[in-house]
C-alpha cells in the first residue's frame, strides 16, 4: 500500500469526552506512525500543563501576531480564548509520510476541511450527555461557571456532529484507542487515496495484454 503521503485527521469532540487521552495513548502504542499538533492558545495553563508539550501557551498579542503572519492553518475563539493550529509542523509531518492529527474543536474542522477536503473528520463523544457531566465536574480543573459554559458549546457542537467522518463513543479507552487506529488504517486503503498505485497496476497490465 502507498503510505508516502500522510492523512491529515481531524478529531473533535465535546470538552471532557476524554479525546485527548485517547489522543495520547493512541501515539504512546503508534509512534512511528502518528504525529499530533500541538496548537497555539491564550488560555492559561491548567495544573500539570507544560509549554511546547499540551499547548504553545501565549498572550493576545502574540497570538494576534501568528495571526498576522499567516503562520496558522486555522484558527476559532472557544470559550473566551483563541485556539490556532501551527502551520508548518503540519506540513513538513505530512510529506515525511506521517499521519497528522489536529485535536481542535468544529469551527477549526471545517476551516481545515476547505482548505483540505480530503482530511478524515473524527468525533469523539462519552455514551450520554450525563456521561458527559459527570466528567466535566470529576475533572475538577473548572469552575462552575466554566463547566456551564462548555455544556453550552457543547450542545451548540452536537448540532454539527453530522458532517463527521465517524463518531467515536469513548467508553472503553482501550477499545477506543483500537477503533480510532483501525478507522486510520482502514481510510489509507480508500480508492481515491491510491489513484497513483492503481494507474501503475493499470499501466502494467496494459503492458501485458498489448504486448508494449
Ligand atoms: P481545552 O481548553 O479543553 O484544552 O480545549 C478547548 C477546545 O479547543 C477543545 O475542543 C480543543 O479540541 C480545542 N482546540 C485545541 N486546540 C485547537 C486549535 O488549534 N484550533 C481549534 N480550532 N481548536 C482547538
Amino acid at each position: 500500500m502507498d503510505r508516502k503521503k500522510g492523512i491529515l485527521i481531524i478529531v473533535s469532540g465535546f470538552s471532557g469526552s476524554g479525546k485527548g487521552t485517547i489522543m495520547k495513548r493512541l501515539l504512546e502504542e503508534h509512534q512511528e506512525e502518528y504525529a499530533l499538533s500541538i496548537s497555539a492558545t491564550t488560555r492559561a495553563p491548567r495544573p500539570g500543563e507544560v509549554h511546547g508539550r499540551e499547548y504553545f501557551f501565549q498572550t493576545e498579542e502574540e497570538f494576534k501576531a501568528m495571526i498576522a503572519d499567516q503562520a496558522l492553518l486555522e484558527y476559532a475563539q472557544y470559550v473566551g480564548n483563541y485556539y490556532g493550529t501551527p502551520k508548518g509542523y503540519v506540513q513538513e509531518q505530512l510529506s515525511s509520510g506521517r499521519d497528522v492529527i489536529l485535536e481542535i474543536e468544529i469551527q477549526g474542522a471545517w476551516k481545515v476541511k476547505e482548505q483540505c477536503p480530503d482530511a478524515l473528520l473524527l468525533f469523539v463523544t462519552p455514551p450520554s450527555a450525563e456521561e458527559l457531566k459527570k466528567r466535566l465536574i470529576g475533572r475538577g480543573s473548572e469552575e462552575e461557571a466554566v463547566i456551564a459554559s462548555r455544556l453550552g458549546r457543547a450542545w451548540q457542537e452536537a448540532q454539527g456532529v453530522e458532517g463527521y467522518d465517524y463518531l467515536v463513543i469513548n467508553d472503553d479507552l482501550e477499545e477506543c484507542v483500537q477503533n480510532v487506529h483501525s478507522i486510520i488504517q482502514n481510510e489509507h486503503a480508500r480508492v481515491s487515496r491510491n489513484l497513483e498505485q492503481i494507474q501503475a497496476i493499470q499501466a502494467g497490465l496494459r503492458c501485458f495484454v498489448k504486448g508494449e
